[in-house]
């Protein structure tokens, strides 16, 4: 790939070189699939289906939600979800708005840990939010499930991943592998930005371990301290979004987004 080149360049250059590529991307969605080869450029964690993705309303991408009120959220919890949508709001595009009369939108409940739907599924879509679970009252890790929303898979599902980390199966729980997975170029992107290390997607060295050790490596050893992070969302991860969504500050660098 020619990312090496490209971040050096210019950060608005940078913004439309990788505009250049989503687009060339959003084509290639409408051809026969059948024409296509099975491996596809610039595999990643972005889902490419746009049927999946959240409708624009003017300038913004709307994503409806509620929170459950039988959910008994405490007014700091909610707080923490508040904040989260704002971490993603303040340098995205994204809008997540009370839903009003919208047929699709989130519904924000305490379910069996944290987990939610890649993209828009339709109708009420469940991301969970454990109340009485770190994942539930963390900023970071309620960012990461609603990024889950919006359309990114795992870092790690990138179909390349294996240039950048090991996974080590003997150390993974038993029926967890498919948390492992990787999902072919055909259905995720990265939108012309490198494998991402310091990704909020990311999961961490340990992550579904059996025995304490990692199931995750990364290849450049310098990288397993910075994996796994769920302190704020990347700058690849704020381009992926953008690229995604095609906001318009794509081109404006971090301004008027
Ligand atoms: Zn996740």
């Amino acid at each position: 790939m020619e990312i090496n080149y490209i971040i050096k360049l210019r950060p608005s250059a940078v913004f439309r070189s990788i505009f250049h590529v989503l687009l060339t991307h959003q084509n290639n969605i409408n051809f026969n699939l059948n024409s296509l080869p099975i491996y596809h450029p610039d595999p990643g964690n972005g889902i490419r289906d746009l049927k999946l993705k959240w409708p624009r309303v003017g300038n913004k991408i709307v994503i409806p939600f509620i929170i459950d009120p039988s959910s008994f959220y405490s007014r700091i919890q909610k707080d923490k979800v508040y904040a989260a949508m704002r971490h993603i709001s303040e340098k995205t595009c994204i809008n997540f708005r009370w839903k009003t009369n919208e047929r699709d939108y989130l519904m924000i409940y305490s379910g069996k840990w944290c987990t939610s739907y890649v993209g828009r599924v339709g109708g009420m879509q469940r991301v969970s939010l454990q109340r009485d679970e770190t994942c539930g009252n963390h900023i970071g890790m309620i960012v990461h499930e609603l990024v889950h929303a919006l359309g990114f898979l795992h870092m790690q599902s990138h179909a390349d991943r294996d240039n950048y980390i090991s996974v080590i199966k003997q150390n993974i729980s038993p029926g967890e592998e498919f948390q492992f997975d990787k999902v072919n170029s055909l259905k995720a992107t990265n939108f012309g930005t490198p494998y991402d290390y310091y990704s909020i997607m990311h999961y961490g060295t340990h992550a579904f371990s059996k025995n304490g050790r990692p199931t995750i490596v990364a290849k450049i050893g310098k990288f397993n301290q910075f994996i796994g992070q769920t302190n704020k969302l990347s700058f690849g991860d704020l381009i992926r979004i953008r690229m995604m969504y095609n906001c318009k500050c794509l081109e404006a660098g971090y301004q008027n987004c």
